[in-house]
């Protein structure tokens, strides 16, 4: 026997569920709340997210994530294209947009260094990352990777990587705690982090 169809509410419920932070129970508070207020939250809602899908994607250049391609950043030319900062995710990225405290090009490696996760310099792109800090207009990258064991592994492995390019290095150190992610940190203590950036390699 098959199991019944899922109706349209159960299906709304189960995919809300999958979304960080939000468990069974808040997903169905969700859910309600925009089955409520159809006009207001859940048509509007809707299309946003169908707009996402279609438009958004993976910027060629950067890895940040953008309706257009090259992004924002990469295509702004008021951004400083001697110094590329590397971050780990997007949300780093965001993250280090929204402090205000960087105005330069980015650099995302979707990820770090782990081998038990079969995660190695293929998987962060590596190669890319050495070829862009090749150009000549880059004077500096600023691994800005979280003091976590695979943030500080990856640091270590890009240093190595990248002391051919004949680049600075320089990695974020200023109020970074222990173990901790960039996207949770506040903004002044992300925007102090980039400013006192000590030389790695
Ligand atoms: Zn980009």
């Amino acid at each position: 026997m098959c199991a019944p169809p899922m109706s349209e509410i159960d299906r709304l419920i189960q995919l809300l569920a999958r979304l960080p932070g939000l468990g069974p129970r808040s997903a169905r508070r969700a859910a309600l709340h925009m089955l409520k207020r159809r006009e207001t939250v859940l048509q509007p809602l809707a299309r946003a997210l169908a707009d996402a899908a279609a438009a958004v994607g993976p910027c060629a250049i950067c890895g940040n994530i953008d309706s257009r391609d090259p992004c924002a950043i990469c295509a702004d030319p008021n951004r400083d294209p001697a110094l590329l900062c590397v971050v780990e995710d997007v949300a780093d990225l965001w993250a280090l947009e929204r402090s205000g405290g960087f105005r330069g090009r980015y650099h995302v490696l979707g990820g770090v260094l782990s081998p038990v996760d079969g995660i190695g310099p293929n998987e962060i792109g590596a190669d890319r990352l050495v070829a862009r800090a090749a150009a000549a207009a880059v004077a500096e990258v600023i691994l800005a990777l979280g003091f976590t064991v695979g943030g500080q592994t990856t640091a270590h492995y890009l240093v190595e990587r990248l002391a051919p390019c004949g680049v600075r290095i320089s990695g974020i150190a200023h109020g970074v705690p222990l173990g901790g992610e960039l996207h949770y940190l506040d903004d002044a203590t992300l925007t102090t982090a980039v400013a006192a950036r000590r030389p790695l390699g």
